[in-house]
């Protein structure tokens, strides 16, 4: 071995570098540590026998260049038996004894190599996903550039030219308005990030894009922002789908709301859980005081609650968890009355599990009120037809009868001038007389009853009527212990009505009321006056009318005076007919053995 100076060669022991030294035959002179560890011990050998196993040089040895030419060379080598890359150093070394040797470094050059492979191939699949990915990539400028944007993100804007796109001003043309970036970036700026910020971005046809915006700062190595980075989501679809549901649901809503009928879900408790406006005005009930506080149960009783419930779950009712219609009358609990028809079916999920279910009821109130109306007009109707038929009858009665009773009459007036009053005889005659006045005064009735319509009718003012009658009935009253009470309305205002009529109705009033308390009593006269119309109530404390009787009493020759001939039950009839004819109403209200009340009603004339 030649002169290589020993301290020198052991501080190349140190090196991480594989270094070697041969004399000009191939012949290993030196191997440092790095070196022996990786091709073993070789000093003494040849070199190509200890690096590749041959007995031929390496390919890459510059062995000429470094000897003849006297020349420093640098390659890359790779070494399969240690499966390593070097960086190759061969450099000509002159002896102390002016012989060649070459000095050889082996600087591993693997872990770069990997390491840069790797980070190739990491980038490549970086830009791999950069430019497939299915969502926007877009790396901009703190002023507002794309510096760098993916296809998907061009395609999402309806460009096609990237660098159309990438000479866009971000605030000016891909933003709705220039604040919308502004408040953007100061978001980012002060978070140094955004995740699902919600954006909407303008397309190049000027469309509005829905986005969600993912992104974060980019600082310089001083740490000043540069810009920002993220990855954009259309949000477009996801937007009409929740418009597109809203809608759908907005317009069940109205469809809900404008029913004309109530409609009512409830889960299978019977917890409501949607109470449309019509139900609150049916059942007086607002939707905040029920959806989810209280049961069905509650506004229905349990009992209607539970027929309902049967009657779904039976097939017979309309199929399976289905009511076709349930007539329902019940009273709130303001103790008005609800009447209708409620219909109702279960709801049940995809496994025919029930869910719940939905109820609507139709309000018949107004309708059974018209047509409960319209029967009592055609009650009305009728009873004004068979008084008519009976007025037609009566007035040939009463006109066949008055002559003959008046030559009657006549006739003992005439005899009573003949006989003396002293003669026995002559009471015969003043009962018979007496009789036929009665008869007379029953014929004259029959005829006011038979021709209502035609008294003549003036501006009249009832208290006047109430008083005049009252001087003449005052002592009949007081002879039979009735205490009459007067509470006049101050300015009744006029009515337009035949005077005779009125008093014929108050006559007949006040005698029904006198018979009704033979051992005297109480009787109020009240007018009272509510707008455009006047109220006349005549109250008696007599005997009352049975329940049974009392449907009754309008009717003609409807009478409970049996004996002699008090009565023949037209009076209230004529009373009736007469109200009837001035357009005003008359009713009865009693308490067997207590007391009876007439109101009448009369409209008040116009000024
Ligand atoms: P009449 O007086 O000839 O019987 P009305 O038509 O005047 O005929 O009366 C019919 C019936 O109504 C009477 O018979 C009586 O039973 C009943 N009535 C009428 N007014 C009263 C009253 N104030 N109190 C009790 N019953 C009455």
């Amino acid at each position: 071995m030649t002169d290589h100076t020993p301290r020198l060669l052991d501080a190349l022991d140190a090196f991480e570098d594989g270094i070697y030294i041969i004399s000009e035959d191939y012949t290993v002179e030196y191997m440092n540590k790095f070196m022996k560890e990786l091709f073993g011990e070789g000093v003494g050998k040849k070199c190509h026998e200890v690096l590749i196993g041959s007995d031929k040089p390496c390919d890459w040895c510059k062995h000429d260049e470094v000897f003849i030419k006297n020349e420093t060379n640098h390659s890359e080598v790779y070494i399969e038996s240690v499966d390593k890359t070097f960086f190759l150093s061969e450099l000509p070394v002159t002896n102390q004894d002016g012989t060649k040797s070459k000095l050889s470094i082996y600087r591993d050059l693997t872990r770069r190599v990997q390491r840069e492979a790797k980070l190739k191939s990491s980038k490549e699949s970086y830009q791999r996903l950069f430019k497939h990915v299915g969502c926007g990539v877009f790396v901009s400028s703190k002023q507002g550039r794309f510096l760098d944007v993916n296809p998907a993100l061009l395609k999402m804007l309806g460009y096609q030219d990237k660098e159309e796109f990438l000479s866009l001003d971000l605030a000016r043309d891909v933003y709705l308005s220039p604040e919308d970036r502004r408040i953007y970036t100061d978001i980012i700026e002060k978070k140094g990030k955004v995740v699902d910020y919600e954006l909407r971005w303008r397309q190049r046809d000027g469309n509005i894009l829905h986005i969600l915006l993912t992104s974060i700062v980019r600082y310089d190595v001083k740490g000043n922002i540069l810009g920002y980075e993220g990855i954009v989501v259309d949000q477009t679809r996801r937007k009409k789908h929740e418009t597109e549901i809203k809608e759908a649901h907005d317009f069940l809503d109205k469809i809900i709301s404008c029913s004309p009928n109530a409609i009512m879900v409830m889960d299978m408790e019977g917890i409501i859980s949607l109470w449309n406006q019509v139900a609150e005005d049916v059942f007086g009930v607002k939707s905040e005081q029920v959806v989810g506080k209280m049961s069905i149960q509650q506004i229905f009783s349990n009992k209607v609650a539970k027929n309902v419930t049967e009657m779904m779950k039976d097939e017979k009712f309309g199929g399976k968890g289905k009511l076709n219609s349930y007539p329902l009358n019940f009273k709130r609990e303001d103790g008005e009355l609800v009447e209708g028809n409620l219909s109702a079916s279960i709801i049940y999920d995809g496994n025919g599990n029930e869910l719940a279910s939905v109820a609507i009821f139709v309000d018949l109130k107004e309708r059974l009120q018209t047509e409960r109306e319209l029967s009592a007009a055609r009650q009305h109707l009728l009873q004004s037809e068979k008084l008519a038929a009976m007025g037609r009858l009566t007035s040939q009665i009463a006109h066949e009868l008055n002559n003959p009773l008046f030559g009657i009459m006549n006739t003992l007036e005439l005899m009573k001038t003949e006989i003396p009053p002293e003669n026995k005889r002559r009471r015969l005659l003043d009962m018979s007389l007496s009789e036929i006045e009665r008869l007379a005064e029953m014929l004259k009735k029959m005829l006011s009853f038979s021709k209502p319509d035609q008294a003549e009718r003036q501006a009249i003012d009832i208290n006047v009527v109430i008083d005049e009658l009252m001087l003449l009935y005052e002592k009949r009253f007081r002879e039979n212990s009735i205490k009459v009470m007067i509470d006049l309305a101050e300015k009744p205002g006029l009515i337009f009505a035949s005077k005779d009529q009125l008093r014929q109705v108050f006559i007949n009033l006040f005698s029904n009321a006198m018979y009704a308390m033979p051992d005297g009593g109480n009787l109020e006269i009240t007018t009272k006056v509510v707008p455009k119309k006047l109220f006349i109530i005549v109250k008696d404390t007599g005997t009352g009318i049975k329940p049974e009787h009392i449907k009754k009493i309008f009717d003609s020759f409807f009478t409970t005076k049996t004996e002699s001939v008090q009565g023949v039950g037209l009076g209230l009839s004529v009373c009736y007919g007469f109200i009837k004819d001035h357009g005003g109403e008359i009713i009865v209200e009693s308490e067997e053995g207590q007391w009876t009340r007439f109101s009448i009603m009369l409209p008040l004339a116009d000024k």
